[in-house]
């Protein structure tokens, strides 16, 4: 199945000059949703996995299916006061400006093996400060899993772990 015929480029999203993927027609599509989760889930069903983090808000779409099929837990990765208990926080660098992630400080325990699922890897920006997020936590860090890899922004090479992604463009 050509699942990136279900993925679409909508211009000057969000801002001008960008050209945003949009997973929507994929999510949308029965037969698309379920062989895209057949492929994320293939990529991390023979590791040892205690957590799965997803990075709002799409991360949201497939790291609680991953984490129950997996018979791990989920952890919520957000944006600064959307959670409701103590947290880690990690800054990041945006073209224009920082932004900030936060994650409970109870979510990970020490030695916790954690898969790190995103929709979209671009620059690597948000997922190096989810990897140090769970660092700064203790766990151990055996995939950042992701639906797509922006291969020409090199994304991965800020990441020291293992990097998994369905499509790549
Ligand atoms: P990065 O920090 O530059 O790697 O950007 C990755 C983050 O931005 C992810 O959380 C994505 O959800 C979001 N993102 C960046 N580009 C796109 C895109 O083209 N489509 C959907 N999300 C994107």
């Amino acid at each position: 199945m050509d699942l990136k015929s279900y993925v679409r480029d909508i211009r000057d999203f969000p801002k001008p000059g960008i050209v945003f993927k949009d997973i929507t027609p994929l999510l949308a599509d029965p037969k698309a949703l379920k062989a895209c989760f057949g492929k994320l889930y293939a990529e991390v069903k023979d590791l040892e996995v205690d957590k799965v983090i997803g990075v709002e808000s799409r991360g949201f779409l497939f790291a609680p299916m991953l984490a129950g099929t997996l018979n791990a837990g989920f952890v919520p990765v957000r944006k600064p006061g959307k959670l409701p208990f103590d947290t880690f926080e990690e800054s990041y660098a945006l073209e224009y400006g920082t932004d900030r992630l936060q994650m409970h400080t109870d979510a990970i325990k020490k030695g916790d093996r954690v898969v790190i699922h995103d929709d979209v890897l671009a620059t690597g920006g948000t997922a190096k400060a989810v990897c140090d997020l769970v660092t700064k936590a203790g766990g151990i860090i055996v995939q950042c899993n992701f639906v797509m890899e922006l291969e020409f922004l090199k994304g991965s090479d800020k990441l020291e772990f293992p990097v998994k992604s369905v499509l790549k463009y």
